[in-house]
């Protein structure tokens, strides 16, 4: 069995009479990555500055690398590495001199990982954003903590640098790295994620991995009927059809292999072209907007 690197149960975090956390569990093992989704506001930085140790809560138990991390926040510093939504850096030291005074030693190779090191002698304010940004990757990197805790950290990136940041983090993952992280790109999240949870006002609405989160929803099936036909020309499906004004039919099905084949079979017996037709399983996005509607609960 993995070790467990987060545990936390019944969580709550106020600040005054305001509840903002309510009542939260969350378990993540060692090795992987857990990302903490939801919309603005709904608890997600409270909790990372909780599992951080720099927030007490209001009630519940929480455990990271085994220890409390407000009581023994200096044993949980030494081993963990934050990169935080806002950096305040000194402007006038260079991306080198930054590196160096943050932990000693030869920054050369993480530098280059993060495409900085043709940056690594100018000042930080002349940095761009996105270079700001891998920056604060950087600095969470070096000394190459166990657990990574990364709060929205591509916002503002370019694709590519945006797909550099993935390769870094997959990388420290292959290594073993366990990291928590907060986005509000749902594809980020698809692509990085083993496991997941949903924050809807301080309670989490969605949790479990990225495989059973996206089966529990339907997949959809679309394309354009030929002009000609209705909606009852079509062969009988396991999934609820809807035939928009457009013309276009989506399915939303939990049979999406078996739909698409009757759906197929019918087309080429009748000779009759699906246009643009599509087939996807649900995406987090689909997950989420379900979630937020407050509709479904999913505990995977
Ligand atoms: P975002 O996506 O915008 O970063 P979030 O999910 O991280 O949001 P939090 O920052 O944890 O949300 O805030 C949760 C709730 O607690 C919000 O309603 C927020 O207004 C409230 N809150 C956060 N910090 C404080 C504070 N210092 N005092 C009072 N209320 C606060």
């Amino acid at each position: 069995m993995r070790n467990r690197v987060i545990d936390v149960a019944a969580l709550r975090c106020r600040y005054g009479d305001f509840e903002a956390v309510r009542g939260v569990d969350l378990a993540v093992d060692q090795g992987e990555l857990f990302a903490l989704l939801g919309t603005n506001g709904a608890g997600k930085t409270t909790v990372l500055e909780t599992l951080e140790g720099l927030r007490r809560p209001s009630a519940g138990r929480v455990r990271v690398l085994g220890v409390d991390p407000h009581r023994d926040r200096a044993a949980i510093r030494a081993r963990t590495g934050i990169m935080l939504q806002e950096s305040g850096f000194p402007g006038d030291l260079t991306v080198a001199e930054m590196a160096r005074l943050w932990r000693r030693g030869d920054h050369g190779d993480a530098l280059e990982r993060l495409d900085l090191g043709h940056r690594r002698d100018v000042r930080i304010r002349q940095l761009s954003g996105g270079e700001r940004r891998r920056l604060d990757l950087l600095l969470a990197v070096l000394g190459r903590p166990e657990l990574l805790f990364l709060d929205e950290p591509t916002t503002g990136l370019d694709p590519e640098s945006r797909q550099r940041t993935w390769e870094v983090v997959r990388e420290l993952l292959a290594e073993g790295t366990t990291v928590v992280l907060t986005t509000h790109y749902l594809e980020e999240a698809e692509s990085l994620a083993h496991r997941l949870a949903i924050l809807h006002e301080g309670v989490v609405v969605v949790s479990g991995t990225l495989v059973d989160v996206l089966a529990a929803q339907p997949a959809r099936i679309s394309f354009d009927l030929p002009g000609r036909l209705g909606v009852d020309a079509l062969p009988m499906l396991g999934g609820d059809v809807v035939h928009n004004p457009s013309g276009r039919v989506d399915v939303r099905t939990r049979h999406l292999q078996e739909d698409l084949e009757i759906l197929l079979t019918w087309a080429r017996r009748d000779g009759l072209a699906l246009g643009r037709l599509r087939a996807n399983h649900a995406s987090l996005e689909d997950v989420f907007h379900a979630a937020r509607g407050g509709r479904e609960v999913i505990a995977a």
